[in-house]
């Protein structure tokens, strides 16, 4: 597969995957826009070389047209980080031929929320085709999306010569440096909520990494596959069975699991509590690590030398749980030795207040695509490519 700066795409029309899915505040106005932030070096790599540009970006996930989920407000802002071109929001493709017809090189058609057409969820051939229509090359710059079968990701790389963007690369050579020949210690921290998820991960980070340590409602499925009690705390009953598995299958593979020996909890009588992990009671809810494995898990951290965390370590939105989530943070913004990859909703999420981000060497885009490509060691949209 290519990507951009190995090539010389010039006086082409270029469609370019973007990923503007940009948080919204309650009144539909961009809360952030990091992401459209992060699109523009490929678009000004494209640009400068007299392209012009198609952008095919999703927001949301729509049924069918919603103007709460128009793209209008990434075109306003877009314009204002591009002010030497002229942004057009196409409000449908299929009925602006002319706006096609007419593009000057100074100007950037964007085309109107993707998922507005059904046929992109589809992958349909034929929807992929009406859009390679309009144009003759095609750069995926959307490394969050890559992990889904949809038409404009997978199905119309095939119709098109297609590139992989700045973005998508900067990207996969940050996981990659995880998947190959990471530097030992390799310690490896996952929590979060939904463990069904994240096995295929888990999986695949019992081989790579030297020490597994879990946290969040992802251990208390640990903890609970291994018959200890955890009340009322959050769990995968979904995942318990292949949570067992995953723990029997340890002394086979190399990495050494570690579960939280303590927990913050909020009792049956609504009171904030610190307990050992063997001693939670049946009205008890596990709402965070304990100080005791915040110690222990910072530890971990301050010795490795590769470091990949995906999924808070608690019920962090709640500031009475949020110590554990800090506390990985601030261990691996602390240890300037290691390669670090942070990535997921959430723990982005967690992050947002924080100072020192450019501690951490990687913060990933994708969040279910960071753990597909971490655990396939490749996504569909980046097959797709080559
Ligand atoms: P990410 O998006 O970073 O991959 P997940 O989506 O898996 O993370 O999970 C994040 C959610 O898990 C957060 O909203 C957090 O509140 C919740 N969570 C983590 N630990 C607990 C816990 N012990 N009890 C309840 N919720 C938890
Ligand atoms: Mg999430």
């Amino acid at each position: 597969m290519r990507f951009l700066n190995q090539s010389t795409i010039t006086d082409k029309r270029v469609i370019v995957r973007t990923d503007f899915n940009v948080s919204l505040n309650p009144d539909h106005t961009i809360a952030n826009d990091i992401r459209i932030k992060m699109a523009l070096p490929s678009l000004k790599y494209l640009l400068a070389n007299k392209n012009k540009l198609i952008l095919i970006s999703h927001l949301g996930s729509p049924k069918k047209y919603d103007s709460a989920l128009s793209l209008s407000g990434v075109a306003k802002d877009l314009q204002g980080l591009l002010p030497n071109s002229k942004i057009t929001l196409v409000k449908d493709f299929r009925k602006e031929a002319h706006l096609f017809a007419s593009q000057n090189s100074d100007e950037i058609l964007l085309l109107e929320n993707i998922r507005f057409y059904k046929e992109e969820y589809k992958n349909s051939l034929s929807f992929a085709r009406e859009l390679a229509f309009l144009a003759d090359t095609y750069v995926n710059d959307a490394f969050s999306v890559s992990h889904r079968i949809h038409a404009s990701i997978v199905a119309l790389p095939k119709l098109l010569p297609s590139f992989g963007g700045l973005l998508l690369l900067k990207e996969i050579t940050a996981l990659r440096r995880l998947l190959d020949n990471p530097k030992k210690p390799f310690v490896s921290v996952v929590g979060g909520a939904k463990t069904a998820t994240k096995i295929k991960l888990l999986e695949k980070l019992l081989k790579l990494s030297d020490y597994l340590l879990l946290g969040g409602g992802l251990a208390n499925t640990f903890l609970k596959a291994g018959g200890s009690e955890v009340g009322q705390s959050l769990y995968d009953r979904s995942a318990l069975k292949q949570a067992r598995h995953l723990m029997l299958k340890q002394g086979a593979k190399k990495a050494q699991v570690i579960l939280p020996t303590d927990a913050v909890v909020k009792t049956g009588k609504n009171q904030c509590a610190l307990k050992e992990t063997y001693d939670i009671e049946p009205g008890d809810k596990i709402l965070d690590i304990g100080p005791v494995t915040r110690l222990e898990f910072s530890r971990f951290l301050q010795d490795a030398s590769t470091i990949v965390w995906n999924g808070p370590m608690g019920y962090f939105e709640d500031p009475n749980y949020q110590k554990g989530t800090a506390a990985i943070f601030e261990a691996i913004a602390q240890n300037p030795h290691a390669f670090s990859v942070v990535g997921g909703g959430e723990t982005l999420a967690s992050l947002k207040t924080k100072k020192h981000l450019d501690h951490i060497s990687h913060i990933s885009t994708g969040g279910g695509a960071m753990l597909a490509f971490l655990a396939e060691g490749t996504l569909p949209g980046i097959k797709a490519l080559s």
